[in-house]
């Protein structure tokens, strides 16, 4: 398997077993866009939710926020999104395909495509596109006002900074998290759900003290958790690397700005940024609002606009980085080794045979009492162990119990371990405290 086609073996495990399918696909689909199916709405969900537990629900003085996506026009203008949200885009003058005239390689991919049907491409000259998406919002036929899908969501949480110190008296340093989907009129969607038109961030903005040595304190410290979250489950530490923003790359207010990165099959890209924004965004919305969006600090009688310290990750870069990092094979099987909190199933429940109506109930028994715990368990009776075997373990389910004879006997089950292949008797009625455990040491 080369690095390049197991972007392929994914994309078509993806399509195949249900995690991600390309966007109304029976009407021909919509470039950039993708749906998540039964199984990679399991895996969103679970990253989803370990990022939460991780960067909200662990830590002290961090809240969350869910804004709307449509948002008052202003918002954008205050941003700069609408005045410098845009790339320069150079259009192929044979096909007409737009491509960012800094995407140097996507360039040249597209010249030797055509150079192999020897036509010599001329390009026209670069011209400035603005990558928000438009909707018209209102009842009346001219009189609708155009608003925008956010564009990111970072500016849902400054909007409501005062609502959150108003209602929830934080005390600084404190933080504010959201999850929830962006869009962006992207020129080249490509790479799966690397770069799509609409996907999911997931953020946090910390809210420092306007101090050089204590906002950087607090930067240095979220740059290091961001990292540990992708190791804690399980990537590579080989494939993940910091890469410092040279200083063209950095917004203009951007004090300090550094990517994750993971090696993919295409070479190092990104996967999130770490980002001190100083004072811009409150100072922005403040000035554009007409509000007082100042901290009063209780303890030093100071008042104040906080800097902000942001992580902004994709929810589904990091998915696939996920995906890329777990998926194996050999000549037997094709696995994803998953981690444990992330696979879509804890585990699945087989009877043995599916012909013998004592071993079904006991099998279906056992299935509908761990589906009442908090694990979610998958059902399979089809062909024979061995072929529900290989459809687990490519779906990076960690365990699979068997319900056999010596089950009705003595009430223990066979456990297999996804990733060893080894298998061990256990009492049915140890399996969660089972699963559980192995989770942990993970
Ligand atoms: P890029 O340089 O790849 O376009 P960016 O620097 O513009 O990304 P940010 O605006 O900082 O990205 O967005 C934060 C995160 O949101 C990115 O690190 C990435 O994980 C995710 N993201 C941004 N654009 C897309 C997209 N088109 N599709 C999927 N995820 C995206």
């Amino acid at each position: 398997m080369t690095e390049q086609n197991k972007l392929e073996k994914i994309v078509s495990l993806c399509k195949r077993r249900g995690f991600i399918f390309p966007g109304s696909e029976i009407y021909g689909g919509l470039k950039g866009t993708w749906d998540y199916g039964p199984l990679g709405s399991e895996l969103k969900f679970n990253l989803k939710q370990s990022w939460w537990k991780y960067m909200v629900h662990d830590r002290e003085n961090v809240f969350g926020v869910n804004a709307a996506i449509m948002m008052n026009p202003k918002v954008w203008e205050a941003s700069g999104h609408i005045a410098s949200f845009t790339d320069p885009l150079v259009e192929c003058k044979i096909c007409n395909e737009r491509f960012r005239a800094d995407k140097q390689e996507d360039i040249k991919e597209h010249e030797e495509m055509h150079a192999k049907k020897k036509q010599k491409i001329a390009w026209t000259e670069p011209k400035q596109f603005n990558i928000l998406v438009e909707a018209k919002l209102g009842v009346v036929e001219g009189e609708k006002t155009t608003v925008y899908l956010r564009g990111e969501i970072t500016q849902g949480v400054h909007v409501n900074f005062k609502n959150v110190v108003d209602s929830m008296h934080p005390k600084i340093p404190f933080g504010l998290a959201q999850i929830g989907k962006a869009f962006r009129n992207e020129i080249t969607p490509r790479n799966f759900v690397f770069r799509s038109r609409e996907f999911e961030q997931m953020e946090l903005q910390t809210y420092v003290k306007p101090d050089e040595a204590s906002a950087m304190e607090v930067f240095n410290e979220m740059k290091n958790i961001r990292m540990q979250w992708y190791l804690n489950l399980g990537i590579d530490k080989n494939k993940l690397r910091f890469r410092e923003h040279a200083p063209d790359e950095r917004a203009h207010y951007a004090r300090a700005a550094w990517d994750i990165e993971y090696e993919t099959p295409w070479g190092w890209d990104e996967c999130e940024g770490v980002h001190h924004r100083g004072d811009w965004d409150l100072s922005r919305h403040g000035e554009f609002s007409g509000q007082d969006l100042s901290y009063f600090d209780r303890e030093t009688n100071e008042r104040f606009i906080p800097w902000v310290i942001e992580t902004s990750g994709g929810v589904d870069r990091a998915l696939l980085f996920f995906l890329l990092d777990a998926y194996k094979e050999d000549e037997k099987r094709v696995v994803l080794k998953l981690h444990p909190k992330l696979a879509p199933y804890k585990a699945a429940v087989f009877p043995l045979v599916a012909n013998k109506p004592e071993l079904v109930a006991k099998a279906r028994q056992i299935f509908k009492d761990l589906k009442m715990t908090s694990l979610n368990i998958a059902w399979d009776d089809r062909g024979n162990i061995g072929k529900r075997y290989y459809s687990q373990d490519e779906i990076g389910t960690p365990h699979c119990i068997t319900v056999d004879y010596q089950t009705l006997e003595d009430g223990t089950v066979t456990i297999r371990d996804r990733d060893t292949m080894k298998q061990e008797r256990i009492e049915a009625d140890k399996i969660v405290n089972f699963i559980e455990d192995r989770s942990k040491g993970f």
